[in-house]
């Protein structure tokens, strides 16, 4: 039974995943590479806790209680009696590989692992472990309080006793599923992902402007957010490494990431997280930067 958690990477989804696990009386150790950056991801659960409170979704002595269930560390040292850890760090392939090295010898045999990417094989992200049939996918989607979905991805060697113990674990989270096999961004992100390039695309060659792109997307489709404000609470980084596995892994041209996706991320405007993207918020209200 899995009652100790391990998550990877403090940052959105990881702060995230931290806070469901907590509120559902989960054990849960937090780990990135600095204490900084640990302390960053609690604070955030911690006022994402209060705002909870304040909407009477959450009472004080359960905000309390949950926060007391998180502990943050640097490294794996304390992740020995983890049953379940899961990794969200930033979305790079290598990056990812190079964590479950380290990771692994800390573990006991029996401890699944999973991880949060978005797009990138799970058949490979498991083969860098010492436990192929003990991994799997299972994407979050952000924010991970408020989003009822939970995609689940097998890799080739995932066992299907793995494979039930984590799609039981998601009920206890109270998240819905929806299975994808194992390709190149999996289903939402394969679908979402284009779109959001081609709302770039459509910026960048002028037909519309920021306001615009995501007012017709907003009014026009009944979407909830524009599709470049949607960008910007994905990360830009995260968004081009997502399209840069799409291209690779899937080949059509129609999966390049726009050029101006590119510049941005290489501008460092990675979007709220850096609290500059399509929109500018660094004051009361996102303003719109074209
Ligand atoms: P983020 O940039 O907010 O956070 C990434 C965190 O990983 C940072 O705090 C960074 O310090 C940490 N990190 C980097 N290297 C590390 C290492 N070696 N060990 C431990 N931590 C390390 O990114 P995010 O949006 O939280 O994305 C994390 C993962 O979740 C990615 O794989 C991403 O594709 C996936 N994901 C993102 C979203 C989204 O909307 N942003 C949604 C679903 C899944």
């Amino acid at each position: 039974m899995i009652k100790r958690v391990g998550v990877i990477g403090a940052g959105q989804m990881g702060n995230g995943i931290a806070h469901v696990f907590a509120i559902s009386g989960f054990d849960v150790r937090l780990s990135d590479i600095s204490e900084e950056r640990v302390e960053n991801g609690i604070s955030t659960i911690r006022k994402n806790m209060e705002r909870q409170v304040v909407r009477n979704k959450l009472s004080e002595g359960e905000k309390d209680k949950a926060l007391n269930h998180i502990k943050g560390q640097v490294g794996y040292e304390k992740f020995s009696d983890c049953d379940f850890v899961i990794e969200a760090a930033t979305e790079d392939e290598t990056l990812k590989h190079a964590i479950f090295k380290d990771l692994v010898p800390h573990l006991p045999p029996a401890t699944m692992i999973a991880s949060n990417t978005s797009s990138i094989s799970i058949t490979r992200l498991a083969a860098s472990t010492d436990r192929p049939d003990r991994f799997m996918g299972v994407h979050f989607m952000n924010p991970v309080p408020l989003m009822q979905l939970v995609e689940l991805i097998r890799g080739i060697a995932t066992s299907e006793a793995t494979f039930t113990e984590i799609k039981d674990l998601m009920s206890k989270l109270g998240k819905q599923i929806a299975i994808s096999e194992d390709f190149p961004g999996f289903i939402v992100n394969r679908i979402l992902m284009p779109m959001i390039n081609e709302a770039v695309w459509t910026l960048h060659e002028s037909v519309g402007t920021v306001e615009a792109i995501d007012k017709g997307m907003r009014l026009g489709t009944n979407h909830p957010m524009g599709p470049l404000e949607l960008a910007d609470l994905i990360g830009l980084d995260t968004c081009a490494s997502i399209m840069n596995v799409l291209y690779q892994g899937l080949g059509g041209v129609k999966y390049k990431p726009c050029p101006l996706l590119i510049k941005y991320v290489e501008a460092g405007w990675l979007g709220r997280k850096t609290d500059r993207g399509f929109y500018d918020y660094s004051g009361d209200m996102p303003l719109p930067t074209r």
